[in-house]
């Protein structure tokens, strides 16, 4: 399981993510910002009380961020095909809260991070602080053109703060009969032979192509279309 510092470094790594929340009229709005901290209580983010951010993040509670690290795509092989780097994406979902000026405060003698949000404050005093404090989330780290490792994904569900979160990955029933379809189309090397045949979640895509070509009718997931 990832640590709240690991995922806190992952986003760091990152820099720059998508933090949407809510607009309060039935649709969602998203702006680029950062975590700047984080601790044992969650992950920390600041914005201004004058900004539809601030409105949204008091009135729902609610934030989803998420963000890619990449090399840039433009690779591309001898058919013309883009050759893509590997990289990770990170996702997290989950509740808000705002901190007190007296919380911030209390945190910056024990963090630099917190230090330097005190300090800027104090230039810009209509700064606001929340932290996302339970969530889930995923890493989903591929590597397509299979550089480093003999698969193309690995993706790694958590949660923090009481929250939960469902293992990734599509199923295989009793029903099963064995062809082996699913084995040759997967391209994730996501299908281990057996009886039944089974997949493991973690590296698949969820692309459906096993559960399109199941003659038995075998391949089963959450949100899947009736057969
Ligand atoms: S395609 Fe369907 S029946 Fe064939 S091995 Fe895979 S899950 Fe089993
Ligand atoms: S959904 Fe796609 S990635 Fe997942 S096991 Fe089936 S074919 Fe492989």
């Amino acid at each position: 399981m990832l640590t709240i510092k690991d995922v806190f470094d992952r986003f760091d790594e990152i820099g720059c993510c998508s933090f949407a929340t809510p607009d309060g009229r039935g649709g969602v709005e998203s702006r680029i910002a950062h975590f700047f901290a984080y601790d044992d209580e969650g992950l920390y983010l600041r914005t201004m009380d004058v900004k539809p951010f601030y409105r949204q993040l008091k009135e729902s509670g609610r934030l989803a961020v998420s963000g890619e690290r990449t090399e840039a795509k433009v690779a591309f092989d001898e058919n013309n095909l883009p050759l893509f780097k590997p990289g990770y994406q990170m996702r997290v979902s989950g509740e808000v809260r705002e901190l007190s000026m007296a919380e911030v405060e209390a945190k910056a003698p024990h963090d630099r991070n917190f230090n330097v949000a005190v300090y800027d404050i104090a230039k810009y005093p209509e700064t606001r602080v929340f932290v996302l404090h339970r969530f889930h989330g995923e890493l989903y780290d591929y590597d397509y053109a299979m550089v480093n490792r003999g698969h193309k994904l690995y993706r790694e569900r958590f949660a923090f703060g009481g929250d939960s979160y469902e293992e990734p990955g599509l199923s295989i029933t009793d029903a099963c009969i064995g062809c082996g379809s699913c084995l040759e189309t997967c391209s994730f090397k996501a299908i281990a032979p057996g009886e039944p045949y089974a997949i493991l979640g973690e590296r698949c895509d969820e692309c459906g192509n096993c559960y399109h070509v199941c003659p038995a009718h075998a391949v089963a997931g959450k949100g899947l279309p009736r057969r």
